[in-house]
């Protein structure tokens, strides 16, 4: 089985502890992070994923801010030196934005304006 995962999720799944949208996206979200926890192959994307199937903000597959959001796609692909569709494991990917955006202190210059920054600081 691949996922399919936005690229800036890489940070969400290694900050979340329970609180998101609505209490369906946070059901899928623990159980998005139980299957990741297997080390499955990923699809890297810029566009609405398997966490973003279970959102209210999910308009008929296009996110209310996909603008914005794909812009942390894209931030996060380019500091991990990766591409669209690239297929990855999960650790790998996991690995790669701890090293290269979290650890590094870059995370905010990824996303440092989501409404969600002051849980992830
Ligand atoms: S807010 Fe947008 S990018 Fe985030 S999970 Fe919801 S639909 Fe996906």
């Amino acid at each position: 089985m691949t996922y399919r995962i936005r690229a800036h999720h890489g940070m969400c799944f290694s900050f979340f502890s329970g609180k998101g949208y609505s209490g369906e996206f946070t059901e899928n979200m623990w159980k998005m992070k139980e299957k990741l926890g297997q080390n499955p192959e990923v699809l890297l994307v810029c566009r609405t994923d398997d966490v973003c199937a279970r959102c209210p903000n999910n308009r008929e597959g296009i996110c209310t801010s996909s603008e914005k959001v794909e812009a942390y796609d894209r931030r996060t692909l380019a500091l991990c030196g990766l591409s669209e569709n690239a297929v990855i494991r999960w650790d790998e990917f996991e690995g790669l934005v701890h090293e290269k955006i979290i650890t590094s202190g870059r995370r905010e210059h990824v996303c440092g304006d989501c409404e969600w920054n002051e849980l992830c600081k």
